[in-house]
């Protein structure tokens, strides 16, 4: 597991030779900004994304896996740098050879802090696989003002003059806060890539955040026609649909830097032609289309009753899960022994709390009530030491989510129909 020493474990990376960043999303991204900032530019990033072929990413190459390894390239040195999936690239690079500490490393030794300020302590519809549809009892809601964000993000900066990107949600939707465009401004004076997901339901200051230009939006969706607002319940799918044209023409007009990225949830019922029509309208806008397993949150819920239904709608939404919660649940707890990756993730919401994790949702995941008073480190120290994080590694819930992040073809032993529509590369 990273530990607080990561900075001094920069000095692992021998000096003078090419360096490949194995993943080019979160953590390989972050990785690449660390890189830079010591001088230390990347040669590529090695990354088997479809949307990779061809192009750059963040100005650097991208190589697939199996020309990596068909041929390393001489003095080649690796920083692995997927979530998830650390053990499954360093066990290739062993078999090409390749030695641990010498010739690769984990990305997670030098793993930095990664920033979500809550911006919008609101979300405007009720998933029912999110604690925002599922759970009773919800927190205050609320909008960070400017003043108070431009601190927080002025004392990032301070404790961490490397901090790159930060990404403005955790439980809410960035597009229903009315000053978005005034938030982006701020993160972008600061020198910090602000990055935002949305549902799209909300799109009165979308033209004005389109007009500030933010680097990276991305889009949920479940689902290809009326079938998409089972999941994303309290959703139209027409508005959807005409919001989701509307980003599109707004990249065109004023921000064709923009990245703008479809998270498609899998789900039993959206997959084939619906899939591959979401698909086929996100190639038509413009927008790169990813497929991502559904699950369901908040893990605290998972934890109590061990991946099953607490409420109607967690119930709903397990129905229609493609891994079934407590199977998820049983294979998280075989592993529990493996570390979890969300120590350095520095989460602050609305109003200034900090929370312990991204995926839990209730008043036990509050570390502190204010930001401004704590420091990076001792977030980390106790969050590393908190109760709940003790309960969550012992039964092995820290793994939950993992099972969903490797494609099921990959992990789950059973090829969904996705495969029987598009034949073998369905998100491969
Ligand atoms: S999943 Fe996203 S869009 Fe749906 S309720 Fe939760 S925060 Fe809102
Ligand atoms: S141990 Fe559990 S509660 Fe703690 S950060 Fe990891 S997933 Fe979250």
């Amino acid at each position: 597991m990273a530990e607080k020493s990561w900075r001094e474990n920069f000095n692992l990376i021998p000096a003078g030779r090419p360096l490949y960043i194995w993943g080019a999303h979160g953590l390989g991204i972050n990785v690449c900004r660390s890189l830079e900032a010591r001088g230390r530019a990347p040669a590529a990033f090695i990354d088997g994304g479809a949307e990779f072929t061809g192009g750059l990413h963040c100005g650097y190459p991208v190589v697939r896996p199996a020309d990596f390894l068909a041929a390393p390239p001489k003095e080649a040195f690796v920083i692995t740098a997927i979530d998830g999936r650390l053990e499954e690239s360093a066990a290739l690079l062993r078999g090409r050879g390749l030695i641990e500490g010498a010739d690769f490393l984990s990305g997670d030794l030098i793993r930095p802090y990664a920033y979500n300020i809550d911006v919008s302590g609101a979300c405007n519809l009720k998933c029912v696989s999110c604690p925002r549809g599922n759970v009773a009892v919800q927190p205050k809601a609320g909008f960070m003002s400017p003043e108070l964000f431009e601190r927080t993000v002025a004392k990032i900066k301070a404790e961490d003059p490397e901090a790159s990107a930060v990404f403005l949600f955790i439980w809410g939707d960035p597009l229903m806060h009315p000053q978005l465009p005034r938030l982006i401004e701020i993160c972008r004076a600061a020198g910090l890539r602000p990055l935002i997901s949305t549902n799209l339901k909300e799109v009165r200051h979308l033209e004005a955040t389109m007009k500030s230009a933010p680097p990276w939006i991305k889009v949920s969706a479940s689902g290809f026609g009326p079938d998409y607002e089972r999941t994303h319940t309290g959703a139209d799918w027409s508005r959807f649909e005409a919001h989701l044209r509307l980003l599109s023409r707004l990249k065109a007009e004023y921000a064709p830097d923009t990245e703008v990225e479809m998270a498609y949830h899998l789900y039993r019922h959206n997959l084939g032609e619906q899939r591959l029509k979401m698909k086929a309208l996100c190639g038509e806008l413009g927008i790169v289309f990813r497929d991502i397993a559904a699950l369901v949150q908040p893990l605290e819920e998972i934890m109590k009753t061990r991946g099953r239904p607490w409420s109607r709608e967690a119930g709903e939404a397990m129905e229609m899960l493609l891994l079934p919660a407590d199977e998820a649940f049983r294979r998280a707890e075989a592993e529990k022994d493996l570390p979890c990756d969300r120590f350095k993730e520095i989460l602050i919401g609305w109003d200034g709390q900090v929370s312990i994790c991204c995926a839990m949702f209730g008043p036990e995941n509050i570390l502190d009530d204010d930001f401004m008073k704590i420091t990076l480190d001792e977030i980390y120290e106790k969050r590393l030491n908190s109760d709940l994080c003790r309960r969550c590694r012992e039964s092995g819930t820290h793994m939950f989510q993992r099972q969903y992040q490797l494609f099921p073809w990959k992990n789950w032993g059973w090829r969904p129909s996705i495969l029987k529509v598009e034949g073998k590369t369905a998100a491969s």
